[in-house]
């Protein structure tokens, strides 16, 4: 397979030329062309010499993702299924807002995570996207959508809360993370870019050291009693834990809040005494809610908590002081909002296979 200059970051690309005889300075040119102004054609790049161009064509590509579809809801929320490959397919999603774009980007085809009421967890998982996959993402948003009228990106946010867990790819995710941060490439501050995790704690802690960017935790519950149903992950890393990280995190975080995702599902985590437990347990945390209404999809077991329930919930948190804000469901129309990406995913994890397993009914003969 060819060297797919996607998939390096600024150090990665400077090493990379080493080993051809060139200088950095020359890496740095090329890093701009592809990410900073979208350039996949070497002859394009008319500052590069042109015996360079050469051997760059001769040895390497600049190969992004393609884009099997491309749906527009009717509230502006644009969908884009990506191919990653071997029947595979991820699905990135962009949010425009007044004062901001928001572009949510996948990390893995499918998601091995298996919270209870996702869709991507729902259908297993593949495998973790490389980095050209996930900057590959950006890089092909950014094409679609440009500039606004005066030369500002479109994109000027980006949210990894598309299908998969990032904290689950961590190498490919940090590569991705330096891109967006890279002057030279997106220039985005670490403030316009959200890592969602479920709570992976280990990669949080790493995380802090090798990237910090904003951070949201998808927190659902709170008691470890009921986020082990919803969130499995927790059996492992408890929310003890998972809070302890989380006040580590802040230290350094570009944000000095951690945001806690709550996903709003009727009769199972969405009570009065439900928010109040949680103002209990997250209070030396300083975050804001941003409660989530579950999206429903096919087979799914749970139902979307009322609007006068949610209403009453953040009224608890408020009340309390703390922000909250209730997200609104955006590109439903189009299967586009939280929870609801399914892209295309084989599951190489046989979990589909363990679930449905039949006990073979012994036959007693006579
Ligand atoms: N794996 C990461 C990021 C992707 S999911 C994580 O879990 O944080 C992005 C957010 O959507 C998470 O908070 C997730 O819990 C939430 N979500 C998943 N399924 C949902 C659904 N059906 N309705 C609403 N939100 C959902
Ligand atoms: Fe994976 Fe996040 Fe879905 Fe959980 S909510 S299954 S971690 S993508």
């Amino acid at each position: 397979m060819s060297i797919n200059l996607l998939d390096y970051d600024g150090y990665g690309l400077v090493a990379l030329f080493a080993e051809f005889g060139e200088k950095p300075f020359r890496a740095t040119q090329v890093l701009r062309w592809i990410h900073r102004f979208g350039q996949s054609d070497f002859d394009a790049m008319t500052d590069i010499a042109k015996g360079l161009r050469e051997k760059l064509k001769a040895t390497v590509v600049i190969q992004p993702p393609a884009i099997i579809s491309d749906q527009i809801s009717d509230d502006g929320t644009r969908k884009f299924l990506v191919d990653v490959g071997a029947g595979n397919a991820i699905e990135t999603v962009f949010i425009p807002e007044n004062d901001r774009g928001t572009l949510c980007i996948s990390t893995q085809a499918g998601c091995a995570l298996d919270c209870a009421f996702c869709s991507t967890g729902k259908q297993g998982f593949n495998r973790n996207l490389t980095v050209a996959e996930i900057i590959g993402q950006l890089w092909l948003a950014n094409r679609a959508l440009g500039h606004d009228p005066k030369g500002e990106r479109i994109v000027s946010n980006v949210v990894l809360m598309g299908m998969g867990e990032p904290l689950a790819n961590f190498d490919n995710v940090v590569t991705a993370l330096r891109l967006m941060l890279d002057d030279h490439a997106y220039g985005l501050s670490r403030r316009r870019v959200t890592l969602s995790t479920s709570g992976i704690v280990p990669a949080i802690e790493r995380l802090r050291e090798a990237c910090p960017v904003s951070l949201a935790i998808s927190l659902h519950a709170p008691t470890d009693a009921l986020r082990n149903q919803l969130v499995p992950i927790n059996r492992k890393y408890p929310l003890s834990e998972l809070l302890a990280a989380c006040r580590e995190y802040l230290k350094v975080a570009p944000r000095d809040f951690i945001t806690f995702e709550y996903v709003m599902l009727d009769g199972i985590n969405d009570s009065d005494d439900d928010a109040r437990m949680l103002i209990a347990l997250i209070h030396d945390v300083p975050c804001k809610f941003n409660l989530i209404p579950f999206n429903p999809f096919p087979n799914s077991d749970f139902r979307r908590s009322p609007a006068e329930r949610i209403r009453r919930f953040a009224e608890i948190l408020l009340s309390a002081g703390i922000v909250t804000t209730t997200r609104k469901t955006r590109g439903d129309d189009i299967d586009a909002a939280c929870g609801q990406l399914a892209g295309q995913v084989k599951d190489k994890s046989r979990r589909h296979e363990r679930r449905n397993k039949i006990i073979p009914l012994v036959e007693i003969s006579s």
